[in-house]
């Protein structure tokens, strides 16, 4: 890609409006027209003169991405987009509907480094990182294509979001300002595998994002068999981040726990979940394991779940059990994947 003037802050697009002769006013205008009102092309900003508009076309090209296949789950209205990048890339992008109103899952990476075990994202590694202005073209167009509007969003689709820092960081700036969707940070929440050094980064810039963290064992011991980023991280220097993070930004931590079956289901893996989280300012969020084909990776049984829950609660755990949305149409956590051409 050239040159990404929708990666831009206002504040960075102002400077570069001023380094290439433009006034300031012209880059209020036209980060309102890409951020606010979401236009594709310089064409839309109608109240730029004509001649302004070809200038910039010329100097500055605008990628958008271009849903490729669109899903609607015949279970819930979950609606799963793929998205295909200026690179050909694809993406996967999940919209939920809440009582409270539009969730938007966004995906931060193309494929993912991670490899956790039972994540269909990592099989086939880590492509690139999204650019800010791709993760928020996923917001603009899936917002378009439904003629909604997104309360919440949450970095829990493809790819380690802690791996992708600044441009993370750039995308919730811009996505939170007043000139553009001014979707405040309180209703966007971040879920990582646990890159202990970038939570505490987390919190310094960006205290007021949620964090949610994919736990998924109770001991390094199991942890390390289905997450390899427990090695780098053990389970100790984790929750002592979250802790910091915690104290720092005063915000409950989430810890995601998929239960599957046999695996990390038992009520023995329940108490053990308990004693560690136990005086943490936390909330346990329980998946019940979604299928993504890998050997050895089961969902739970319904009675699992439940007895797990009660185990977790009955120890004083603030604890729920995540709804399963998408399940049919592959949109639900951990199934997300890059898709090839003849997939589509
Ligand atoms: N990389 C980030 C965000 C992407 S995954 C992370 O690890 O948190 C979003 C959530 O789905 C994570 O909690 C992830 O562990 C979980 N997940 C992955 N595969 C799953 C599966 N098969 N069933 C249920 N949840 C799964």
């Amino acid at each position: 890609m050239n040159f990404d003037l929708k990666s831009m802050t206002l504040t960075q697009l102002e400077r570069k409006f001023k380094d290439d002769g433009f006034p300031n006013y012209r880059a209020s205008q036209v980060f309102e027209w890409l951020h606010k009102h979401t236009v594709e092309s310089f064409e839309q900003m109608t109240n730029l003169p004509l001649k302004l508009r070809e200038e910039l076309k010329a100097k500055y090209p605008l990628y958008n991405c271009k849903i490729v296949k669109q899903q609607t789950s015949a279970l819930d209205d979950t609606i799963k987009f793929l998205f295909s990048l200026w690179d050909k890339a694809t993406v996967e992008t999940v919209l939920m509907k809440y009582k409270h109103g539009y969730t938007l899952c966004i995906s931060t990476q193309v494929g993912c480094s991670r490899s956790c075990a039972f994540c269909a994202t990592g099989i086939s590694g880590l492509s690139r990182n999204l650019l800010p202005s791709e993760m928020l073209s996923q917001v603009y167009v899936a917002q378009k294509a439904k003629g909604i509007k997104v309360s919440n969003i949450v970095l829990m689709g493809m790819g380690e979001p802690l791996d992708n820092f600044s441009n993370v960081i750039k995308f919730i700036d811009i996505l939170n300002s007043e000139r553009a969707q001014n979707i405040g940070k309180r209703n966007i929440t971040l879920s990582t595998c646990g890159i202990v050094p970038k939570i505490l980064e987390l919190a310094d810039v960006q205290p007021q994002v949620n964090l949610s963290v994919s736990l998924h064992a109770p001991n390094d011991e199991l942890r390390g068999k289905i997450m390899p980023v427990n090695a780098l991280y053990s389970l100790k220097d984790l929750l002592d981040a979250c802790i910091k993070h915690a104290n720092l930004t005063g915000r409950r931590t989430t810890f995601e726990y998929a239960l599957f079956d046999n695996l990390n289901d038992k009520p023995e893996h329940a108490r053990e979940l308990a004693f560690l989280l136990k005086g943490l300012n936390c909330h346990v969020n329980l998946i019940p394991a979604n299928p993504v084909g890998v050997k050895g990776y089961k969902t739970s049984k319904r009675e699992s779940v439940n007895n797990f829950y009660d185990e977790l609660l009955l120890e004083g755990i603030n604890v729920t059990i995540r709804r399963t949305l998408g399940q049919d149409i592959e949109a639900s956590c951990g199934q997300l994947k890059r898709r090839y051409m003849y997939e589509i």
